[in-house]
């Protein structure tokens, strides 16, 4: 989609610090960072959030989730842990409507949401 930052992002029109790519997403830092390590995952597809996903698209939810595992081996984030979110919609205050994951790490995240 012409006018969306991670597609823009993702064609490389705008620039990122790239952590991993594949078929199914591209990954890169976070520009306002939560935690040290805040990494964002975004479907190679604009998709504007997990809602559009359908039976088409089990590709790329299963390469993203794969890619979630190799980029916490590859950062070296196996033996802490680490936590993967989504953000959907306006109560959980999604900002960028194209469907990516945060990956969290590098020290305590103090309480539990869930
Ligand atoms: P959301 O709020 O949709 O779950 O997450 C969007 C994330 O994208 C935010 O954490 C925000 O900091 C990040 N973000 C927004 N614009 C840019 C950008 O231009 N570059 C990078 N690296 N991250 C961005
Ligand atoms: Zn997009």
């Amino acid at each position: 989609m012409s006018d969306c930052i991670f597609c823009k992002i993702i064609k490389g029109e705008i620039p990122s610090s790239k952590i991993y790519e594949d078929d199914y997403c591209y990954a890169f830092k976070d520009i306002a960072p939560q935690m040290p390590v805040h990494i964002v995952v975004a479907a190679k597809k604009h998709l504007p959030s997990v809602l559009e996903f359908t039976e088409e698209d089990m590709a790329f939810l299963g390469g993203i989730q794969l890619a979630i595992a190799k980029i916490a081996r590859q950062e070296g984030l196996t033996e802490n842990g680490f936590r993967v979110i989504n953000n959907c919609g306006k109560d959980a205050k999604q900002s960028v409507p194209h469907i990516h994951y945060h990956i969290l790490a590098g020290g305590d995240m103090g309480e539990k949401i869930v």
